[in-house]
């Protein structure tokens, strides 16, 4: 007889467990165990579906590395045993959360599907119920036995997205999430559409896990009359080694020579500059204007058309191996998963 799909549901918490504190009328998490008390349409899937729930539950505000290698852990325990795996998790650091995992979770061949909602599931008019049962067929999909998205994903309001190219743009509507440089997995409406030309094919190697994140790095945010000491504290910060710059437009900073050669120096001492863009979408293109020649000449990175969430998660993985520098700007300067076009 053949097996059920089976299907791991790693629940960490975040608003699509969430109900409402009768007192203080805050949100805070609750036990996830009768979930299907709260969705009984879940027998309805004929798949093994078995849960992980995380003790105690958290809002995803307090993700951080040690929880994401937890995550990696818990996959690669249960790799062998499942088809797919549903990460149920808030979706304020979620594109983080997802983004840490599509690095530290080499030769994935298996659907990696995070989703959460807006609306705890216990609302009549929660986003969360239909984002968890798509989310559960999307992790089973597969075509002659092999995995249709074996991807880390967020699902997200019809919407299927590479981990890594997601951020949350909308902190009220159902659709909370923009993949701006990179096109939908799928879209589900009455039928789930895959668009299978921009997803991973599998590759069929053996997973392989990393567990060490780096967290000697940081964000710096430029913005017009940007002061110089903050500048300094941020690349003087004892011990940083990476630095995501988010910059204007395509990838245009200011040409005044103190911050040139503030930015020069950081770089000389072994520091990595990463040029990202502050806009949702479009590329940064070094030399496009005069605003971003001096940052290639400096030696800043172009991170192209990747996002802060997966620049910095990037960088967090890259450091966090013992690599030497000429492959460290090597894997910077290049796609490992699909995080930007090349
Ligand atoms: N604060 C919540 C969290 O990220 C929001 C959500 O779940 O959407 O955990």
């Amino acid at each position: 007889m053949l097996e059920p799909t089976s299907i791991l549901i790693i629940y960490t918490g975040g608003t699509i467990g969430m109900i409402m504190h009768p007192d203080s009328k805050t949100l805070k998490p609750f036990n996830f165990d009768n979930i299907d008390k709260q969705i009984p349409e879940l027998k309805r899937f004929h798949y093994q579906l078995d849960f992980h729930c995380f003790d105690p539950l958290m809002d995803s505000s307090n993700m951080n590395p040690e929880v994401w290698i937890q995550l990696v852990r818990i996959i690669k325990d249960n790799y062998e045993n499942y088809d797919g795996f549903v990460v149920l998790h808030g979706s304020d650091t979620m594109a983080y959360t997802a983004s840490a995992l599509s690095f530290l979770l080499e030769n994935l061949n298996k659907p990696v599907i995070f989703t959460g909602s807006q609306l705890p599931l216990g609302v009549l008019r929660t986003d969360g119920r239909e984002n968890f049962i798509t989310a559960i067929e999307l992790a089973a999909a597969k075509e002659e036995e092999t995995p249709l998205v074996p991807e880390v994903c967020i699902y997200f309001e019809n919407q299927l997205m590479r981990a890594n190219r997601t951020m949350k743009y909308n902190a009220a509507n159902f659709n909370a999430f923009v993949s701006g440089n990179y096109p939908l997995l799928a879209e589900a409406g009455v039928y789930l559409k895959y668009n299978h030309e921009v997803i991973h094919k599998p590759n069929f190697k053996k997973l392989k896990i990393h567990t060490k994140m780096s967290d000697q790095v940081g964000i710096l945010k430029l913005f017009p009359g940007i002061n110089p000491h903050f500048v300094d504290a941020v690349l003087q910060t004892p011990k940083i080694r990476g630095i995501v710059m988010e910059t204007f437009g395509a990838g245009n900073a200011s040409t005044e020579a103190w911050f040139i050669k503030k930015l020069r120096k950081a770089i000389e001492k072994g520091i990595y500059i990463i040029n990202v863009s502050q806009c949702l979408s479009g590329s940064v293109e070094h030399g496009k204007y005069e605003t971003s020649l001096a940052l290639e000449e400096i030696g800043v990175i172009s991170g192209k058309d990747i996002s802060t969430e997966a620049a910095i998660t990037k960088l967090m993985y890259v450091l966090g191996q013992d690599y030497p520098n000429d492959l460290v700007d090597k894997l910077l300067r290049n796609s490992l998963r699909g995080e930007m076009t090349t």
